[in-house]
């Protein structure tokens, strides 16, 4: 068998097999030590990668409670014009989350709605108001509009537990 170089300490040897790749079990053994090292690196490198911000933990836990009000209001019509449609079914705010982001997840403040009120009409905000006093009535619509709700701010955590919570009413409801 020919000379190898050992990957540790870089000193020639010759090799019983093929496999070996260094001198002596002690820089066989500090070779398994750097590989273990380099992978865990690796492995720490790509949890990383994975870790969401803030921002992007409040976008999942919006996306699962508007999955929710799609679902809790599947055999309802648009809340704005009232149709019926074919087309892609949207959880549509009543308060913006930009006007009131206190409301982003308050199922009251939220309702299936059309695509193309929620992208096209702005909410279609005059009948969304008219369809939801008939639907959870005037106080609470008056309520929804309150300018002093309790400012919120939705930690990692809150997210998790929204996405939790709504991701096991929405099996109940599949
Ligand atoms: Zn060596
Ligand atoms: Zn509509």
């Amino acid at each position: 068998m020919r000379l190898k170089k050992c990957k540790i300490c870089r000193a020639e040897f010759s090799p019983r097999n093929s496999l070996q790749k260094c001198c002596s079990p002690a820089c066989a053994l500090e070779l398994v030590k750097e590989q273990k090292a380099k992978a865990e690196r690796k492995e720490l490198k790509a949890r990383k990668a994975k870790l969401k911000s803030r921002r992007d933990w409040v976008k999942d836990a919006q996306d699962v409670f508007n999955k929710f009000i799609r679902l809790r209001d599947k055999d309802l019509p648009c809340i704005s014009c009232g149709r019926y449609h074919q087309g892609q079914w949207h959880a549509g705010h009543y308060r913006s989350v930009g006007a009131a982001p206190e409301l982003r997840f308050c199922e009251l403040n939220v309702h299936k709605q059309c695509q193309p009120c929620n992208n096209h009409k702005s909410g279609n905000v005059i009948e969304y108001r008219i369809n939801l006093i008939k639907k959870i009535g005037a106080d609470k619509v008056e309520w929804l509009e309150r300018q002093d709700h309790e400012a919120k701010k939705y930690s990692v955590e809150d997210c998790k537990e929204i996405i939790q919570f709504y991701k096991a009413k929405c099996k109940e409801l599949a």
